[in-house]
């Protein structure tokens, strides 16, 4: 087998420039050429994993199959990739001291006197390397969070130029850089990726590659000035323009024709040519003029949209893949549920809307909103997607208002609730009064098992699912025969029963309104829309054409 090739992904200028989206598209890039990819992201800060914090600091909370909270980096790298990435390859500064002071703890250092130069870049390298083993893949991308010249993450920097001393064959670095147009210059300027650059150099290391993100692609007078001033040759600074959507990307790349150059540069030679699919579907979406609308009812505060787009990225890319399958494109409508709580008569702006996802959330707020957009959507024949929180929600909505459960809720938020149709399992009771919060929910896959002549089956088209999970509470099995005997249906379970996974009304009964306790949107690929979103889209579809 050749020897594995590791890239490292480095930012420079300012961070929020699109450098896991990049890392994503490198590794596209590579698969189109032949080459299996795998990719691992390095976040800086002190936090053991990303379940901890909160979306509106970080952005969207990622699980991998094997449960672990990471980055919405890895979230990208899936969807790019088609492949699925592992815990193995996420680990934060947190993760990394953590193991190193264990290791001291148990006497595995024999003694030695353990230093954070060189024994925490050691413990980086051990982790890629590992990860390499464990995937077999020839190319190992791995993204290092942060900017460079800052201090967070010099010790990431240290850990890459230490492998690329030792490998200089194996080892590529890139600097993701940002060239910007200032307002009354009207002209791009290089100086600041110069210093990026040097920056890099101040801790010993040279990138090979510099990708120039830019409004506008950098020109050949551009490319000349950096080539000669951050000492790259010119054929490897690639331009990087804005797009107006993401998966472009790969197919600037490949115009740039990075892919050969990476290959030449760490002497392999391209075995196949094949992203003619991924061009064609471009080129189609960028053709799609049909439009959609779908709402995101949730409890959303200090946020602009474009934190919210990074809080619920992997919901967004997940009704863009199925608005784009279906011949659609989506525009995505930002619904505070607390909107409905102040003004409840509000809630009819809901019926301009071809479809309406309540996605996952924690806590009390916003929730009688939401509830109320249930019973709305519910009775105004509107399709209804409901994530993790949106489908106990949904049983919530359906136990006041159909079982006539008055005042049935979930314990997350009234413990003395007469009714708590949503309640704790006493695990997780435990883990509760432990304070012990972090990695504790229901984390990762878990199988489930659909009943057939539901929705949910053919949505499926098997009877044997698994889906990514992250989240304490779960239906009660003391309401699901009163819930059932009204008419909603649990149409996939857990393989012992125990578990609701499904909850949906019967199609006589409405056109589309299913929640799942798992979260669908973290299996979409791109080219490959989760079947669950799919079938919540041809139903807004379907109402919106039956409007006309
Ligand atoms: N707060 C709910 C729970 O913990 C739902 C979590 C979620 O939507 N991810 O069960």
């Amino acid at each position: 087998m050749a020897k594995t090739k590791f890239i490292f992904v480095t930012g420079g200028v300012m961070s929020g420039i699109g450098k896991g989206v990049a890392t994503s598209s490198i590794g596209k890039i590579l698969q189109s050429k032949g080459y299996s990819v795998t990719a691992i992201k390095i976040d800086p800060y002190i936090n053991v994993d990303a379940g901890t914090m909160t979306p509106t600091e970080h952005g969207e909370v990622f699980v991998t199959d094997d449960g672990l909270e990471t980055d919405q980096d890895l979230g990208n790298y899936e969807r790019f990739l088609d492949t699925n990435i592992l815990s193995g390859n996420y680990m934060t500064t947190g993760r990394v001291y953590l193991s190193v002071i264990n290791r001291e703890r148990n006497l595995e250092y024999g003694g030695k006197n353990v230093e954070v130069v060189p024994d925490i870049p050691l413990e980086v390298i051990s982790r890629i390397k590992r990860a390499a083993k464990t995937t077999k893949a020839d190319f190992v991308l791995i993204e290092i969070g942060g900017t460079v010249g800052e201090y967070q993450n010099i010790l990431f920097l240290e850990a890459a130029r230490m492998l690329k001393t030792e490998n200089p064959e194996d080892v590529l670095i890139f600097l993701v850089s940002y060239l910007p147009v200032p307002n009354k210059i009207g002209e791009m300027k290089t100086k600041p990726t110069q210093y990026a650059a040097r920056s890099l150099n101040s801790v010993g290391i040279q990138p090979d590659f510099i990708l120039c993100r830019s409004e506008q692609p950098v020109d050949e007078v551009r490319k000349n000035k950096i080539a000669l001033f951050c000492s790259v040759p010119k054929n490897h600074v690639i331009a990087s323009p804005d797009v107006d959507f993401i998966y472009e990307i790969p197919v600037n790349y490949d115009d740039e024709r990075l892919g050969e150059k990476i290959l030449s540069a760490l002497k392999l030679k391209v075995k196949t040519k094949d992203l003619k699919d991924w061009r064609k579907e471009v080129e189609r979406i960028r053709g799609i003029d049909k439009k959609i609308k779908i709402g995101i009812v949730g409890k959303y505060f200090n946020s602009g949209n474009f934190m919210l787009a990074d809080s619920y990225i992997s919901v967004i890319e997940s009704v863009k893949q199925a608005a784009w399958s279906n011949g659609y494109k989506p525009e995505i409508e930002w619904i505070s549920s607390e909107d409905f709580e102040e003004d409840p008569k509000s809630i009819k702006r809901l019926k301009q809307l071809d479809g309406v996802i309540i996605p996952g959330g924690f806590g009390s707020r916003g929730i009688e909103g939401k509830i109320s957009t249930v019973k709305f959507l519910r009775e105004n024949n509107i399709p209804l997607l409901g994530i993790c929180y949106g489908m106990q929600i949904i049983c919530i909505e359906f136990a006041r208002n159909v079982c006539g459960l008055k005042g049935a809720n979930t314990t997350e938020i009234d413990q003395e609730t007469k009714y708590p149709v949503i309640d704790i399992m006493p695990e997780q009771k435990k883990n509760l009064k432990e304070k012990n919060y972090g990695a504790t929910m229901r984390l990762g896959a878990y199988p489930a098992q659909l009943k057939t002549g539901t929705i949910a089956y053919s949505t499926y088209k098997t009877e044997a699912i698994s889906e990514r999970h992250r989240h304490r509470w779960e239906v009660s099995p003391e309401y699901i025969e009163t819930l059932e005997s009204k008419g909603l249906v649990f149409s996939g379970k857990s393989p012992n029963g125990k578990l609701m996974e499904i909850a949906e009304l019967k199609q006589k009964d409405h056109p589309f309104l299913l929640g799942t306790q798992f979260h669908p949107e973290f299996k979409t690929r791109f080219m490959k829309p989760h079947p669950i979103f799919n079938a919540f889209m041809k139903a807004a579809v379907k109402g919106k054409e039956g409007k006309k």
